[in-house]
């Protein structure tokens, strides 16, 4: 490989090349090479390269080479899961995001007979950088369309797109799925007595709350003023009772600086149960049963759950004896 030692197109080229045999023995590194692992020509010949850098996947890289050699035609090899083939490492000051140089690597015969392949290292960083760049205003883009801005609660549409999709799940995986509905009590006075602002800052600590009792694969999304729409994905009407009841006494605790005073707030909810036939696919179905819950909790004096094996009690006029889901007293039995 001497003639490549001194080639000014080999030692110049702003890409790392580097020769190896089929037993990724090194016979041929670039000044590119040289320079981003600080390793020189003399250091790394006749080294086999997995010892010089023990997270490349020794048995596949062999295997790609002698495919390349067999086969005579250069491939791509994917440098999944790290990224990189020759781990370069980049200063935080050069790159913020990556802590080692992206790259694309390229394997090419290079001498059949001697089985020698060549491997071309790309330096794919800033594409990578832009890349993840634009995911990210991407993001935001999504965010802005889907996000309440003051709560950082989902909007409606967001919510009707994407319960469309867990109820299809849902469906298939035969799994309940439920809505809860909740509004702030007696918000106007809040706003009355402690103005706007701290009215808002009632609403932000309440979607924070709702946000912190769900998980992940729920929503939680902000429909109206003061009401929010909470979609359970995988969960019965007894545990979405319990989840709504948990967040009543939660939100009792909640404290809300209101410049002399620290004030609290309470809230009533209405949930109920997606059900398949009952509801045609449409969720806003079982939305309108938990609504008409909630009413019955603002009637019933406000900082209540009701579920809506209540509403089958309403209209049976107790003629179905069924027991209601009762987890604390304040939930309404079916015979209250
Ligand atoms: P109820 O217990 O029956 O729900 O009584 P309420 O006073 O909460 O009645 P209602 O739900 O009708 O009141 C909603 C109020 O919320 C009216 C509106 O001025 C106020 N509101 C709506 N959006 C916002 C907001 O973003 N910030 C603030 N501070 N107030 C809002
Ligand atoms: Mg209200
Ligand atoms: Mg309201």
């Amino acid at each position: 490989m001497n003639n490549l030692k001194d080639d000014i197109i080999f030692n110049t080229i702003n890409n790392g090349i580097l020769i190896l045999d089929d037993e990724l023995k090194i016979k041929a590194w670039n000044r590119w090479l040289a320079v981003h692992t600080h390793l020189s020509v003399d250091d790394v010949l006749d080294k086999n390269l997995c010892e010089l850098f023990p997270s490349i996947d020794e048995k596949r890289l062999k295997r790609k080479i002698k495919s390349v050699l067999v086969t005579n035609t250069s491939s791509f090899y994917s440098v999944d899961p790290h990224k990189y083939l020759i781990k370069i490492e980049l200063s935080n000051i050069t790159n913020p995001i990556y802590d080692s140089m992206q790259q694309d690597v390229t394997i090419a015969p290079y001498k059949r007979d001697e089985k020698l392949v060549a491997l071309y290292i790309y330096d794919k960083t800033v594409l990578c950088e832009t890349n993840a760049k634009l995911e990210k205003l991407n993001k935001d883009l999504r965010d802005l369309s889907y996000k309440d801005p003051m709560t950082n609660a989902y909007n409606r549409r967001y919510f009707y797109e994407e319960s469309a999709k867990l109820l299809s799940l849902a469906s298939r995986d035969q799994r309940d799925s439920c809505i809860i509905i909740l509004d702030i009590d007696k918000f106007k006075d809040i706003n009355d007595t402690y103005g706007h602002d701290v009215g808002d800052e009632v609403i932000i600590q309440l979607a924070q709350l709702l946000k912190n009792h769900v998980r992940n694969s729920d929503i939680v999304a902000r429909f109206g003023g003061e009401e929010f729409v909470v979609f359970l994905y995988n969960t019965d009407l007894y545990n979405a009772t319990h989840i709504a009841e948990v967040m009543k006494e939660d939100i009792h605790k909640v404290n809300i600086d209101a410049g002399t005073q620290t004030i609290n707030f309470t809230a009533s909810f209405g949930v109920a149960k997606f059900n398949k036939e009952l509801d045609e696919n449409n969720i806003e179905h079982t939305i309108s049963r938990a609504d008409k819950c909630l009413y019955i909790a603002k009637n019933k004096g406000r900082n209540l759950v009701i579920n809506e094996s209540y509403l089958g009690a309403a209209i049976f006029n107790k003629e179905i004896n069924t027991k209601a889901i009762s987890i604390e007293s304040n939930i309404f039995m079916l015979n209250d």
